[in-house]
């Protein structure tokens, strides 16, 4: 139809009618005006007298065919001004009326339960709807005598489909709400200078059930893994506590979160991703996201030499980061916390190596080992990455990063750090073991333990 036709959210309005082609009442009646040859539009009676409503959609296609009359008539200079007046008045009727339409339906967009007709569902159904996927309370009660059953099968099928889109576009987003305080610091989650801190304080001390939530659905991870929002709430929630269980200054979930964030930088900032699978990504942010899961405050070295329980389970290696690994995975064994049920037994087991790859790499006796690996690579002349160590390296630089940050971010990591390692010297001192290098608060000096 002329001037609305090739818009689909107007030909919602179009489509409701059914008077179309009745009623007409001047010579081009039913003709849609698109269509409209000089041959009609000479033949049409301008008199404004027994026109259509202006908000119906025969009053759109009558002002068409009316203005391109008016035109015509111009043309020859043979038109009378008070018909001129009279139709143009009609016609901004017209537009004022499709215009408030339009406006209606806009400021309806993001409750589609406005495109249901009443009759379509039974009110109970229609409450669950609005309950479950807007945010509007639902509004209409069911009288007691309303017997609540579907009209017809038809309407039991248009009610279906229409939950059925619908949940597939709530399965596409973020159902968990954030707080406002928290969005507000996550507009700078791309930025090398985030401030993680700031973070958990808008998160109630929960930057990584948000900030891990954000980061996987920005890269559609949530979607493309059909990860249930709700389990990956959990998930994230635990692993948030198993960070808090030894009230580290410097191992918790705050230093999650900002090795998290930091992996999302190198992600986005050098076109990285663009270089990986969504699997890859998927891993790399899970990686990170556990990395120090459960890390209980102290060193792999004062785990050997006091000999604790995992230092004897994993037999002296890698004690820590054998334990990260092992205990997220226990997590996510858990049904409620299972953010792989939804992976192929193919990706589940890709995923769980370059996981493991990437947190065992984090363990810092690696580090010159890495680098001098990675730097030979690169003499090469064709130098062929392997993904898994090329993100082992991102992950750990990425965990190293915080004297790359903003100074007051780095002085402040690493005053909790130096507090962590003096926690472990006192219990050195208290087990009779010699102090690990700068865990004796009474001789470590601050500025000397950061160099490079
Ligand atoms: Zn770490």
């Amino acid at each position: 139809m002329f001037c609305v036709s090739e818009q689909g959210s107007l030909t919602i309005v179009r489509r409701s009618s059914t008077k179309k082609s009745q009623n007409h009442t001047d010579t081009v009646a039913g003709y849609s005006s698109s269509f409209a040859d000089d041959e009609t539009l000479d033949a049409v009676d301008l008199d404004t007298d027994n026109l259509p409503a202006v908000d119906t959609p025969d009053a759109c296609d009558k002002a068409a065919v009316r203005l391109r009359c008016l035109l015509r008539q111009l043309q020859r200079g043979e038109i009378s001004a008070e018909l001129l007046q009279k139709n143009l008045h009609y016609a901004a009727r017209v537009l004022e009326a499709v215009f408030i339409d339009e406006t209606k339906r806009l400021a309806d967009d993001d409750d589609e339960l406005s495109e249901v007709q009443p009759d379509a569902v039974p009110p109970e159904v229609r409450e669950w709807l609005a309950s479950t996927f807007t945010r509007q309370l639902a509004t209409t009660r069911r009288k007691s005598d309303e017997k609540p059953k579907f009209r017809s099968v038809a309407h039991a099928i248009r009610a279906g489909i229409f939950v059925d889109r619908i949940y597939r576009r709530v399965s596409n987003t973020a159902l968990m709400q954030f707080p406002s305080d928290v969005v507000r610091v996550l507009k700078t989650l791309d930025e090398w200078s985030f401030d993680v801190f700031a973070l958990n304080d808008a998160a109630s001390s929960q930057p990584v059930k948000y900030l891990g939530y954000d980061l996987l659905n920005r890269y559609g991870m949530i979607h493309k893994f059909k990860v249930p929002p709700v389990t990956l709430e959990t998930f994230l929630s635990r692993v948030e506590e198993g960070y808090c269980r030894h009230k580290n200054p410097y191992h918790n979930n705050l230093h999650a979160a900002d090795v998290a964030q930091t992996v999302h930088y190198m992600l986005c900032q050098t076109g990285l991703m663009n270089w990986l699978t969504d699997l890859e990504i998927f891993a790399t942010l899970v990686a990170a996201i556990i990395h120090d899961y459960e890390h209980t405050g102290t060193t792999n070295n004062f785990h050997v030499m006091s000999g604790t329980e995992t230092a004897l389970l994993y037999n002296d290696r890698a004690v820590l980061e054998n334990h990260h690994i092992s205990a997220s995975f226990r997590v996510m064994k858990d049904d409620e916390c299972n953010i792989l049920q939804n992976l192929s037994r193919e990706e589940f087991r890709e995923f769980r190596t370059l996981v493991i790859d990437m947190v065992l790499a984090t363990d810092m006796s690696f580090h010159f080992q890495q680098l001098k690996n990675m730097k030979n690579l690169l003499t090469l002349a064709e130098p062929s990455v392997d993904k898994s160590k090329a993100l082992s390296l991102v992950l750990h630089c990425c965990d190293i990063s915080h004297p790359a940050k903003r100074w007051d971010l780095h002085h402040r990591w690493t005053m909790l750090l130096l507090e962590e390692f003096f926690r472990q010297g006192d219990k050195e001192r208290e087990l009779g073991l010699p102090f690990s290098p700068l865990c004796d608060r009474k001789n470590t000096l601050v500025a000397e333990s950061q160099i490079g």
